[in-house]
Order: C-alpha cells, then structure tokens, then sequence
C-alpha cells in the first residue's frame, strides 16, 4: 500500500530545522501512500507513538471529510499526518480542528503568506479579489483506549494552486507570497510541525477556550452572512458570530443566536 521509494522529503534535512522541539516528532517520508491518514491509523494500531508523521510524495486515495477526496501532486503539494495524543476523550477534543488551523495559519504567515483566513472548521483559504479560495484542507480522525485519544490530524496544503476542476476555487501558498513561489518544501513542513507542537500542547491544557479569541481573529467570515447547509439544503442564514468554546459555530439569525456543529454541515459565505 505504501511504498518506500525515496521521497521528495528526507527526515534527516528536517531534524535541524525543528530545533528543540526535534525530539517531539518523528518522521516517516513515503514516496506513494493511499493516504497519510490511512496509513498513520494503520500505525497507531500497531502502537505508534504521539508525534508519529507520515508525509507522502503523492496519495493514491487523499481523503476530505465525508468521502470527498483531497487531489494532490508531488512537485505541488505537502500532505502529511501527525499522531497526537491527548489524554480525556475524543468529546473533550471538539475544537481540535479549529486550532489546528490556527497552527496552520501562523505558520504560513510566519513563511511570509498574506491573506490567509480560516474557515469552520477545517479549511484554510487565501482571500483573494472578490472571492476566497482553499489553499489546505485539514481532516481529523481519532481513535480511544483506556489511554485517552489519539487524534490523527490530515493536512493537504497546496504549494502551487491544483490544476484540474475540483469543484470549488483553489489558490496555492505561491499565491499568497509576493516572492510568487513556495519556500522550500522541508522549511514549509517544518514551519506548520513547529506551530502544531505548540498549539497542540496549549490545546491539551486549555482546550479551544484558550485560543478561541486568536481563531476569531484568523476566523475569515468573522461578522459576515453565511449559510449553513446540508447536502445542498440551505439549514440556516445569518451573522458569523464566531466559535464557542467548544469550538461549535455560532451564527446569529432571525430565531436569535443558533449553534452549529461540525458533522455533515458546510459553511458558505453568503
Ligand atoms: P466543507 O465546506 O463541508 O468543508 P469541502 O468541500 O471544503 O466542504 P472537504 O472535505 O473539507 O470539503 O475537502 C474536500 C473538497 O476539497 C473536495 O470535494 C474538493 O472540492 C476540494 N479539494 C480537493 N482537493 C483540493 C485541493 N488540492 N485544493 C483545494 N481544494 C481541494
């Protein structure tokens, strides 16, 4: 299923660039994968440790939320999984989404990206004339024992904007730079693992109350009209009002304040 051809990324040429927090990650590089995800919960039931990343060249079967696929190419994209675990409940880790994507966008900022925005509750967008487009798509899925959860956290980020029909407008992290081309891919990884390690520490102590704020801030349609719809179906119309603690959607319609949460809604801009 995976394959162990040399990859794109070397583990080796990484190490020095994660600094202190090296030792905290560890780092499996695959030419071909199905997906990232699927590979890494293959691992965890082997035992794997927190910290476990598998990055792939390409994805045969990249995976969205509900069976939508994430459409990747070697030279154009960064996929990869990191293995976390977190002690409590996969309940007591709503929000784990939500702050992943602040990790997401502090790292691309600090790369130099300009524009980038978050949108509940697991993409990252790039505003750009007129209208948003998705430059990463982030896909959690957990697993629990008498341990606690292990969260594996999916991450597709596109270097240069996808070619081909997805469906939806797509914009690549060139874009978002004024050098108009993508920082090293092994300075990329290293940039979002270095914020995940520290967004995902504070999340284990606070939960999202503790960066509730920060997302509102990166939050793309904070104070904007939104729909929220299921299968096409228009659920709700009104105000983004930000996220609650526990990292639900707040939204402020004619029926007063409603919540939302994450399962098999999506958000539009309206
Ligand atoms: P929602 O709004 O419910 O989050 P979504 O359409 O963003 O829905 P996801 O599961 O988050 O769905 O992501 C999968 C979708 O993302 C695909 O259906 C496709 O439209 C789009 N997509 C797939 N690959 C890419 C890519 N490389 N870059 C941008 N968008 C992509």
């Amino acid at each position: 299923m995976c394959q162990s051809e040399p990859s794109l990324l070397d583990p080796i040429l990484l190490r020095p660039l994660l600094g202190s927090y090296a030792g905290r990650f560890d780092v499996d590089a695959l030419a071909v994968c199905d997906s990232t995800s699927s590979e890494l919960l293959r691992r965890v039931d082997a035992g794997a440790p927190s910290g476990t990343v598998v990055v792939a060249d390409r994805q045969t079967a990249g995976r969205g939320r509900r069976g939508r696929s994430w459409l990747s190419a070697p030279a154009d994209s960064l996929t990869f999984s990191l293995l976390w675990r977190f002690p409590g409940t996969p309940l007591e880790l709503s929000g784990l989404s939500l702050v992943v994507g602040v990790a997401l966008a502090r790292a691309l900022a600090a790369l130099g990206a300009r524009g980038v925005g978050l949108k509940w509750p697991n993409d990252i967008l790039l505003r750009r004339t007129g209208e948003f487009a998705k430059l990463a798509g982030i896909l959690i899925e957990m697993a629990s024992d008498r341990r606690g959860t292990q969260a594996v956290i999916g991450i597709g980020l596109n270097l240069w904007a996808p070619a081909g029909e997805l469906g939806q407008a797509a914009a690549g992290l060139a874009d978002a730079l004024a050098a108009g081309e993508p920082p090293e891919r092994h300075a990329v990884l290293a940039a979002l693992l270095l914020e995940l390690v520290r967004v995902l520490d504070a999340f284990t102590v606070d939960g999202f109350a503790g960066q509730k704020s920060e997302w509102q801030r990166w939050h793309a349609w904070q104070d904007e009209p939104v729909r929220v719809v299921e299968d096409g179906r228009e659920l709700l119309a009104g105000t983004c009002i930000g996220a609650d603690t526990d990292g639900s959607l707040l939204v402020r319609s004619e029926r007063g304040v409603e919540r939302v949460l994450a399962g098999d809604v999506s958000l539009r801009h309206a």
